[in-house]
C-alpha cells in the first residue's frame, strides 16, 4: 500500500514541473453553505487539472528506468499531462483517444506535441491499445490512478492543503477511479487522522459509493454525468482498499446541484472550473456534508471546458 513517505517522496520529485496551486475564498459561498470554505485550486494548476502531478511522479520514474517511450488511454486530463510531461522530458508519447474526442482536447494534446491514435470509443478499447503500443515500441504505458506513483503524486494535493489550512477540519474531493482520493487520504490520514476527509460522486456515477455499500468492487453500467472526469464504471484495485480503509463519508450529487455550483463559482467567482470539479461544492452547497460552522477544503480538481459548449454545463 501507498504510504505517506511516498507522497513526500512524490513531492520532491514534481516540485520542479508543478505549480503549488491557491487557495481562493468567498464570503457569499461560506455563508451560502453554513462552512467556511476553501478552495484548493487545481484549475489552475498545469494542463488545467491536478492529473500533472501523479503523471510527472509516474513518468520522471519510468524514464529513470530507461523507459523511451510513453502510451497513455485519454482524451482528456490524464492524456494531456502525460503528453505534457513526456514533451518537457524528451520522450515521445502516443495518446490512445476515442473516435468521438472533442477537437479542442485533440488540439492540446497536440500543442504538447503528443501523438495521436483514435480507437474505438471506449476505455475497454482503447487501454489494451496503449499498453500493446508500449509492447511493440519497448515504452511505459501509464495508467489513469490505479498505479502507486500515481496515487502518491495526486497526494501531494492532500500535504499542501494541510500546509496552506494548518486549522482545516474536512477536506472533500471528486471520486472517479479514486486517485485523487486515496492520495489525498494517505496523505493526510497518516499525518493528521483527526481532519475528516468526504468524497464526492454524481448520483449517476455512483460506483465507489455502491462499492462501499456492499463491501467490495462493484461496476456499475456505462454513466451519463456531465462530469466527464467521473465517468468511471469501478473503482481501482490499488485505490479502493486505501478509500475502504480511510474515507469518513461519501456523498452524492444530482446533475442539476453540479450545474448550480459551477455556475455560482463562475458568475460570483470569476472561476472557470469543469463539472467534475465542482460536485464537492455541489455538497457543501446543498448541505450534504453534515457539518456546520467548519472550515472545508474542497479540491477543485480542474478546469478544462470546451468554452463553446459551456451553455450546456449550465442550469
Ligand atoms: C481525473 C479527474 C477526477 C477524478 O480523479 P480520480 O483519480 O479518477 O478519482 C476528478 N476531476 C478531474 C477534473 C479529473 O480530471
Amino acid at each position: 500500500m501507498v504510504t505517506v513517505n511516498d507522497v513526500n517522496q512524490a513531492r520532491e520529485q514534481i516540485a520542479d514541473i508543478i505549480h503549488e496551486t491557491p487557495i481562493l475564498t468567498s464570503k457569499e459561498l461560506s455563508s451560502l453553505c453554513g462552512n467556511q470554505l476553501f478552495l484548493k485550486s487545481e484549475h489552475l494548476q498545469k494542463t488545467g487539472s491536478f492529473k500533472i502531478r501523479g503523471a510527472t511522479n509516474k513518468v520522471k520514474h519510468a524514464v529513470k528506468d530507461g523507459a523511451t517511450f510513453i502510451t497513455a488511454a485519454s482524451s482528456g486530463n490524464h492524456g494531456q499531462a502525460v503528453a505534457y510531461i513526456a514533451n518537457k522530458l524528451n520522450v515521445p508519447a502516443t495518446i490512445v483517444v476515442p473516435e468521438d474526442a472533442t477537437i479542442s482536447k485533440l488540439n492540446a494534446i497536440r500543442g504538447y506535441n503528443g501523438e495521436i491514435e483514435e480507437c474505438g470509443t471506449t476505455s475497454a478499447e482503447r487501454i489494451p491499445r496503449a499498453k500493446e503500443l508500449a509492447e511493440e515500441k519497448n515504452g511505459v504505458f501509464i495508467p489513469p490512478y490505479d498505479d502507486p506513483y500515481i496515487i502518491a503524486g495526486q497526494g501531494t494535493v492532500g500535504l499542501e492543503i494541510m500546509e496552506q489550512l494548518e486549522e482545516v477540519d474536512v477536506v472533500v474531493a471528486p471520486v472517479g477511479g479514486g486517485g485523487l482520493i486515496s492520495g489525498i487520504l494517505t496523505a493526510i490520514k497518516e499525518t493528521k487522522p483527526s481532519i475528516k476527509i468526504i468524497g464526492a460522486e454524481p448520483e449517476t456515477a455512483q460506483d465507489t459509493y455502491l462499492s462501499l455499500k456492499k463491501g467490495k468492487i462493484t461496476s456499475i453500467p456505462a454513466t451519463q454525468t456531465i462530469a466527464d472526469g467521473l465517468r468511471s464504471s469501478q473503482p481501482g484495485d490499488m485505490t479502493f482498499p486505501i478509500v475502504q480503509k480511510y474515507l469518513d463519508d461519501l456523498v452524492l450529487v444530482s446533475e442539476a446541484e453540479i450545474q448550480q455550483a459551477l455556475f455560482f463559482v463562475l458568475e460570483r467567482m470569476k472561476q472557470l472550473i469543469e463539472p467534475s470539479s465542482a460536485v464537492g461544492i455541489a455538497a457543501a452547497m446543498f448541505d450534504k456534508l453534515g457539518v456546520r460552522e467548519k472550515r472545508v477544503a474542497c479540491v477543485i480538481s480542474g478546469g478544462n471546458v470546451d468554452v463553446r459548449k459551456l451553455e450546456q454545463l449550465l442550469p
